[in-house]
């Protein structure tokens, strides 16, 4: 086995070329095909790492969460499904636990949170999983917008090949889905509708109080996609005209790979959803699959502490928002979106001229951001959300995304701002 040295791995540092990263990588995976594993291939010096400033991407976990986890991780390991012996019975014990401390923030019963692998499958089991009812019913037609996550418009795409009359209303230049344009889109036939609480790239929230009073009288299901809402939002996620949403544990300090799909009944029923898998009957053969007991226990404490500090969470977010457009403003960027729609833990913003790859490059030593959403962030192409929102495809190139959360340390602000000023000289 070759030794790392030799592939330049222990060199290796958080500033390095991400080019060196990358062949590192291609010499491990080349390593890898022949042999059943590779290690672990680069720690980073904790000197050299910046103020992490993409928490719309993923948050760092709290360490009550990890530090709840690690007992599901060592000793107590059964499988919730085999509940005949108490190591089984202990682990299903803390998934229901953890399914109430969920159902609790969402204002949703305990036995209708149905565990994912997070929520790009959360999305897809709604809106897939809703299919068959749409068939059944002959309502083929679906309203949701252009500045969804694409694991909601991929599978819309889908669901249109299938024969859906699947319908993207616009978005405002402010960032939100007029409700006017709801109400104007909706037609007897439409079953689902897909709009999301908070955008992942410009942390703008959507009306809801609004679109859930005009929907008030009409029959058609509403799926929200909750990821950048749940836990920092409560109120958007409580509304009770909302019939599915979809939300994940990495957006609020928790771990990575769990999720779920909450149904809110009306009355006595349920959203008429159909599993997307077959297979153990886990998740009310919603969901089949053995549960993912230390993920679901660590979701389910950062649940609680989403809930218990929402207030202290926001006051932090404000105040590094105060001291982030002080330092910034000066320099005169764009800001996308209407501040008074806007989380109080995301800034979109561009500096004319500057590519966004430019700044970012420039300012990885400093802060560590984003251009858009870390599931497109490998496409060449801007922000489709951006775009949406009427934003000229040169001015969504030079658009970057920063977003922090309580757990934020203090940015060199300074720093930041003489990066940025030399690049405008260049
Ligand atoms: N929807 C939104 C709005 C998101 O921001 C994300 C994560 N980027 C997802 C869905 C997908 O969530 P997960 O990573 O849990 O699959």
């Amino acid at each position: 086995m070759p030794r790392l040295s030799a592939v330049g791995i222990s060199g290796l540092q958080a500033g390095e070329d991400v080019k060196k990263i990358r062949l590192i990588f291609k010499i491990l995976q080349r390593i890898g095909k022949r042999r059943k594993a590779f290690p672990v291939p680069f720690t980073r010096e904790a000197s050299a790492v910046p103020v992490y400033l993409d928490c719309n991407a993923t948050t760092p976990m709290e360490p009550a969460v990890i530090e709840r986890m690690q007992r599901f991780l060592t000793t107590d390991y059964g499988n919730a499904a085999s509940p005949i012996h108490s190591f089984g019975e202990w682990a299903r014990l803390a998934v229901e636990h953890a399914r109430l401390q969920i159902a609790r923030l969402l204002a949703v019963r305990p036995d209708d949170v149905i565990f994912t692998s997070g929520a790009t499958e959360a999305n897809n089991l709604a809106l897939l999983g809703l299919a068959a009812f749409g068939e059944r019913s002959g309502r083929k037609h679906i309203l949701s917008s252009a500045a969804e996550h694409k694991s909601v418009l991929e599978p819309l795409q889908w669901l249109e090949r299938k024969g859906f009359a699947v319908e993207l209303l616009p978005t405002t230049s402010a960032g939100y889905t007029d409700p006017q344009a709801l109400a104007k889109a909706l037609r007897p036939d439409t079953f689902l509708i897909s709009l999301m609480q908070v955008n992942n790239e410009t942390g703008i929230r959507q009306p809801l109080e609004e679109m859930a009073a005009l929907l008030q009288d009409h029959p058609a299901l509403w799926h929200v996609d909750a990821v950048q809402g749940f836990g920092k939002d409560l109120e958007g996620c409580r509304l009770e005209r909302i019939d599915l949403l979809s939300v994940s544990a990495h957006k609020i300090y928790g771990p990575k790979g769990v999720g779920a799909l909450a149904l809110r009944r009306r009355g006595r029923e349920r959203p008429p959803l159909e599993p997307l898998m077959a297979g153990g009957g886990q998740e009310q053969g919603l969901r089949p699959g053995t549960l993912p007991v230390p993920l679901i226990v660590g979701f389910g404490e950062a649940a609680k502490l989403a809930g218990r500090f929402a207030a202290a969470r926001r006051e932090a977010c404000l105040a590094f928002r105060a001291g982030a457009l002080e330092a910034l403003l000066p320099l005169e960027p764009v800001i996308h979106g209407a501040p008074s729609f806007c989380l109080p833990h995301t800034l979109n913003l561009a500096f004319p001229g500057i590519s966004a790859s430019r700044s970012i490059a420039a300012l990885k030593e400093v802060i560590a951001v984003s251009a858009t959403s870390a599931c497109t962030a490998g496409s060449p192409e801007p922000s489709h959300v951006l775009r949406a929102m009427g934003v000229p495809k040169v001015l969504a190139a030079c658009s970057f995304r920063i977003s922090w959360c309580h757990l934020t340390e203090k940015v060199d602000w300074d720093e930041v701002v003489s990066i940025l000023q030399r690049l405008r000289m260049e």
